[in-house]
């Protein structure tokens, strides 16, 4: 579809293509209106406003990197970010709602009303004898806060693609790297040499996976060949940023495509390495696409998504492994649920920490799972009054749907949860739990909510 939007874009031009036309590396092509057909109405006034105000002070400013992407392939971009040769300094003294933020690499944020643009000023290559820089040996860059020019910003950002710069008042976009032709040709392409590229950030071969899938783009070979090798270099980046990354990985509305495609790159050891066992389980499995494919249609439909609810589900097929072990080893079902939802997240955090946050609210979920099997006397109704009952049954409708419980459970609490008071009432199977005063003598089967 992308492709035939762009050819569309590009066709309708009776110049030639830009890319018979773009420049050599170090070149910078001008990309006119009339042929790149960027649609205004997609761009954010407050965009339109940053940049405005930085060129009436007499600063360069452009909208840059995945925004114009987005543009060129006529999609509204989420966020906007603007590129300029002010310093922090001097774009916070222009708009008055703005603050500067981030201690080493310093962006404003300006504000219009509800929405945040990112300003950032130009940065120069890490290589830079000055400016505060700092790389590990095996490549990666820890700290590279150098200011540049624009043509220096261009080199050091990722893909082709995300190194367009729009001007809304010229409405050029300048291209200094063929972006606009890869895009055409429906190509991710790595900016550089890949290798030396993906061993300065590793996030990136993260962000060629996901960025490819979300956009129906195709990672060029050379770009994709270092992939696999050097999948193992994720474990040197900061679990929180991992995190961040796989956030929107699994939030871009291609979660599915973008975790087969993690697997198939091998990217996913460093980052959620139970998801290949899970994968390896035919039940997994199941339940981790059903999962995956749940969160595409809600995303793509506009609806809220939890990512506690996402992790609860990537991960719940190594929480009942560990469950059962547990259990073997002779302690009661819910201590033993409880030690398997410790270790498999103290094994997550070491790889890729989940934000707390989201590991409340997935333990919440994960522990409220087994409530669902206690169908007599008063604890479905108080079950009903839990506030995370929703994500709950949400979550054990994917039990079911996947097989790894019965449908009929899942039946059973829709239909209680919808009944009126006497056929719920009804609905109660025989009471079969031990009463509190006969507890000394040890139940056959203890009560999973005995926590
Ligand atoms: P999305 O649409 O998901 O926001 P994006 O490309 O805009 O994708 P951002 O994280 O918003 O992603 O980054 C904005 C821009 O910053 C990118 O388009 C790219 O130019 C640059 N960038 C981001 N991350 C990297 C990186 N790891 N290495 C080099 N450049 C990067
Ligand atoms: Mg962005």
């Amino acid at each position: 579809m992308i492709k035939k939007l762009l050819q569309r874009v590009f066709t309708s031009s009776k110049k030639p293509a830009p890319s018979n036309k773009a420049a050599s590396p170090g070149k910078t092509a001008r990309i006119s209106a009339k042929v790149h057909g960027i649609d205004r109405k997609l761009i954010s006034n407050a965009a339109i406003k940053t940049t405005e105000g930085l060129q009436k002070a007499g600063f360069e400013a452009f909208i840059v990197g995945g925004a114009v992407r987005d543009l060129l392939l006529k999609q509204r971009p989420k966020d906007f970010d603007v590129a300029t040769n002010a310093t922090p300094e001097q774009v916070n003294r222009i708009f008055r709602r703005s603050r500067i933020i981030g201690r080493r690499f310093r962006l404003v944020h300006v504000m219009f009303g509800d929405e945040t643009i990112e300003v950032s000023t130009f940065r120069g290559s890490h290589l830079n004898e000055t400016g505060d820089s700092k790389v590990a040996d095996s490549g990666r860059i820890l700290r590279d806060n150098v200011f540049g020019n624009q043509e220096e910003d261009a080199v050091r950002r990722d893909f082709t693609a995300n190194a367009l710069y729009y001007d809304p008042a010229s409405e050029e976009v300048l291209d200094f790297h063929h972006g606009v032709a890869d895009l055409q040709a429906g190509v991710l392409r790595m900016i550089g040499d890949p290798l030396t590229r993906y061993r300065e950030d590793p996030v990136r071969m993260l962000r060629a996976v996901r960025l490819s899938a979300k956009l129906g783009l195709k990672i060029a070979p050379d770009t994709e060949k270092p992939i696999s090798e050097l999948a193992d270099l994720l474990h040197d980046v900061p679990p929180s940023r991992l995190f961040d990354e796989m956030l929107k990985l699994f939030l871009s509305g291609h979660a599915l495509e973008s975790a087969s495609a993690l697997r198939q790159h091998g990217l996913h050891h460093g980052l959620l390495p139970l998801l290949d066992v899970v994968l390896e389980q035919p039940m997994g499995e199941r339940f981790v696409k059903l999962a995956l494919r749940n969160t595409d249609e809600r995303v793509l439909a506009d609806k809220p998504v939890s990512p506690g609810f996402l992790f609860a589900t990537l991960l719940w097929h190594e929480v009942l492994l560990a469950w059962k072990k547990y259990e073997q080893q002779g302690n009661k079902p819910i201590p033993a649920l409880h030690m398997a939802m410790d270790e498999v997240c103290d094994l997550q955090a070491e790889k890729m920490a989940i934000h707390k946050r989201f590991s409340a609210t997935m333990r919440e979920i994960w522990g409220l799972q087994p409530r669902f099997e206690i169908r007599a006397g008063r604890r479905p109704y108080s079950l009903l009054e839990n506030p995370r009952y929703r994500a709950a049954y949400d979550f054990l409708l994917l039990r079911c749907e996947s097989g790894e419980l019965p449908a009929e459970i899942g039946q059973w609490w829709t239909e209680f949860a919808n009944a009126d008071g006497e056929r719920r009432q009804a609905m109660l199977l025989p009471d079969t739990t031990p009463r509190k005063r006969k507890r000394r003598r040890s139940p056959k089967k203890p009560s999973p909510t005995s926590e």
